[in-house]
């Protein structure tokens, strides 16, 4: 299968918009899970303020939240495809540009030194473009991902050391999590990249951060510690928009990569709660939108 850049530019167009404007039914579904969980009339309060402005920015074709955040494209690229690497990132970043122009969006993308906005969401090294492989044949996925500032702001590594252990891990989360507080618009996702060099840990804690609500680490351990930190995260009291409540997170992530025999890195990345996502699926048979 080969894969057409203008086909690569439109859908990058598309997904960032769609991305900006529709909340995955994951998160809706979080949603609904906090709001009946949650014990504090205040957090429930919040919680149905947050819930209908998803519901009015969809009705009226508005963007969930005003910052259109850092533009992600994650790129996998199953057996048998064929494409020219380069055109491919051109078409990802001439989609970002037109989208930011034609829709028009707020380009939230400056020069780190000079502050200088290209008004084009594009810029040195910008969008960031992830590309993985499957097996999957005949098949290319591209994934959007507008991160904001809230939550990419609130982002964290530890080198801890390995006689530490999981513990140093367990008590360098919740001490994120409490540190953000209500500054990345809780209820969030929690990230954690555990093991690897240090910027593979970030970026595992971005990767668990990013991830659909209801899928798992593939390692048990992994898995394991999602589970006791999902738990320990929401009786921090810290809550939605970090008002007080329970609806602190709806879960935590993680994502692990072994290491060094004397590293034990941790780090931390958070997902407000306007996690936006969208994805384009090419297959022979044309462009799928999820
Ligand atoms: S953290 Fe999320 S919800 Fe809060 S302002 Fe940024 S993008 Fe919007």
């Amino acid at each position: 299968m080969k894969i057409d850049p203008a086909a690569v530019e439109e859908a990058a167009r598309l997904l960032y918009i769609r991305a900006l404007k529709i909340l995955p039914d994951d998160i809706k579904q979080g949603f609904t899970r906090l709001q009946a969980a949650e014990r504090s009339a205040t957090g429930r309060r919040v919680l149905d303020t947050m819930v209908r402005n998803i519901a009015v920015a969809e009705q009226t074709d508005n963007l969930l939240c005003q910052d259109t955040g850092i533009p992600i494209y994650n790129v996998v690229v199953g057996r048998g495809v064929e494409f020219d690497g380069w055109a491919l990132k051109e078409a990802i970043a001439s989609g970002v540009a037109r989208a930011t122009r034609e829709h028009p969006l707020r380009s939230s993308v400056v020069h780190p030194l000079t502050r200088q906005n290209l008004h084009t969401s594009c810029g040195t090294r910008i969008p960031v473009i992830h590309i993985d492989f499957c097996e999957a044949p005949d098949c290319l996925t591209l994934e959007m991902i507008p991160k904001g500032s809230g939550s990419e702001n609130n982002s964290w590594l530890k080198m801890a050391l390995p006689a530490e252990g999981v513990d140093a891990i367990k008590t360098f989360v919740v001490d994120c999590v409490l540190s953000a507080g209500g500054k990345t618009c809780p209820p969030t996702i929690v990230g954690v990249g555990v093991g690897g060099t240090a910027d593979l840990c970030v970026h595992l804690a971005k990767i668990a951060a990013t991830r659909p609500l209801g899928s798992h680490c593939d390692d048990p351990q992994g898995r394991e510690l999602e589970t006791q930190l999902s738990n320990v995260v929401n009786t921090l009291g810290v809550g939605a928009q970090g008002l007080g409540g329970d609806a602190t997170a709806f879960a935590v992530h993680v994502e692990v990569a072994h290491t060094h025999i004397t590293l034990n890195p941790a780090a931390v990345n958070m997902q407000c709660h306007s996690a936006r996502r969208a994805l384009a699926r090419f297959t022979p048979a044309g462009v799928a939108y999820e």
